[in-house]
């Protein structure tokens, strides 16, 4: 495999050179026929380029020719030479590929199922599979290379799409506001919290020993490539928990919720406007972006909505009365209005300000009741909060803890 993908990484850079000469020679852009036709007659051409499966070879040039359409549509930048160690996944659009020998092994807790899967011009695997699906449906087989040397097929099925169902009920859905921040990942308008486990934060010794041993290995010896291995496993640990954490919360919320309102974050922005490093690297620990790929990925599967509003003055403006407290600092954990002495956990009222810039009114506003709570949460008792000491397990039920379910009292 490691063969195919170098062999596919130089026909991509083959393709992207010859597509660059041509414009400068007669000023012609090639479309994605004359593209694919390119990588076939090179395969012809080049016994090298033969190793790989013939649609996989047009994959290819199709794969470049989206890169430059991303670069002409202004999305992205203008596609560069690829290297050898970047280029990590194969396509198989309709054939080359073969199922077999679907059977369920294990028994108990360690119950799987297993088939084996024939990719032409690679050999044959053995898969674990996760999730059922239509074999006859598939319309490509993606096989991606991790750089921890894991590897993961990816089956491509088409199915109609799920039908938009919310709407016609005309039932009210319920509104859920959720405000992200480093010290809780995300409060919900609702009272709950979960705890940001920081989970690079966490691995970060682990990882700048291995990076220690990694320096002082000989460049491209084999123990080198042992210890890159090994960072890479590490890294992609991190990356493996967080996205797992990003879908449960994601399932857990759409259990109960129609609507989620987030606010539009820029990230980015964010990070380079972070004054420590810490601070910056927590920013970046805590992958808002990726939470809310994953949220709007789990909404949007069971027909419901993400709402994304501005994220402008979020945790600023008082819930209440709608004015600016411009004192508030970053250090600041409760919010006190100076307009109208509301008092509420600052990241509770940013998740109510968020519902309120939704649409939603408050019901407790709309009866005229004066809110004055406690400028302090109800602590959570350690055995409730979802990251206890006992690190690793993954209890998301009992973990969006309750903190008072934050009610307004007259
Ligand atoms: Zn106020």
């Amino acid at each position: 495999m490691k063969t195919q993908l170098e062999v596919a990484c130089k026909l991509y850079n083959t393709l992207l050179h010859a597509e660059q000469e041509e414009y400068e020679r007669n000023k012609h852009t090639m479309n994605k026929t004359e593209l694919r036709q390119l990588a076939l007659d090179l395969r012809k051409q080049n016994p090298e380029f033969q190793a790989l499966h013939s649609q996989v070879a047009q994959q290819v040039a199709e794969r470049f020719y989206e890169a430059r359409q991303r670069f002409f549509d202004g999305v992205a930048n203008k596609p560069k030479k690829k290297k050898p160690h970047r280029y990590l996944s194969l396509v198989y659009p309709q054939s080359g590929w073969k199922l077999s020998n679907t059977r369920d092994a294990g028994q108990g807790k360690n119950k799987k199922k297993k088939a084996r899967l024939y990719l032409s011009k690679i050999g044959f695997f053995t898969l674990i599979i996760h999730r059922v699906f239509p074999e006859s449906q598939v319309s490509q087989v993606c096989v991606k290379l991790y750089p921890s040397g894991r590897i993961h097929v990816i089956f491509l099925v088409e199915e109609p799409e799920t039908q938009e169902h919310s709407s016609e009920e005309g039932e009210p859905g319920k509104a859920l506001g959720v405000d992200l921040g480093i010290a809780r990942l995300a409060t919900l308008s609702d009272g709950r919290f979960l705890e940001n486990p920081k989970p690079l934060e966490r691995s970060l010794e682990r990882i700048r020993t291995i990076q220690r041993t990694l320096s002082r290995k000989r460049f491209l010896s084999k123990n080198w490539f042992k210890a890159k291995t090994r960072l890479a496993k590490q890294h992609e640990h991190v990356r493996d928990f967080r996205r797992d954490l990003f879908f449960k919360l994601g399932f857990l919320l759409a259990q109960e919720y129609d609507l989620l309102v987030l606010e539009d974050l820029d990230t980015e922005g964010l990070i380079q406007k972070g004054v420590t490093r810490t601070r910056r690297m927590r920013l970046y620990d805590s992958s808002f972006s990726e939470l809310r790929r994953c949220l709007e990925w789990v909404f949007q599967k069971q027909a419901k909505t993400v709402l994304a509003v501005s994220a402008c003055n979020t945790s600023r403006e008082c819930f209440l009365c709608g004015r600016i407290n411009q004192s508030l600092t970053l250090e600041d954990r409760v919010f006190h209005c100076p307009h109208c002495g509301f008092t509420l956990d600052r990241d509770l009222n940013a998740s109510l300000v968020l519902l309120k810039r939704a649409g939603w009114v408050p019901p407790a506003v709309a009866c005229g009741a004066s809110p004055n709570t406690s400028p302090t949460l109800p602590r959570v008792k350690k055995e409730e909060a979802w990251w206890g000491d006992e690190a690793g397990s993954s209890r998301l039920q009992a973990g969006v803890a309750h903190i008072g379910s934050g009610q307004i009292q007259p």
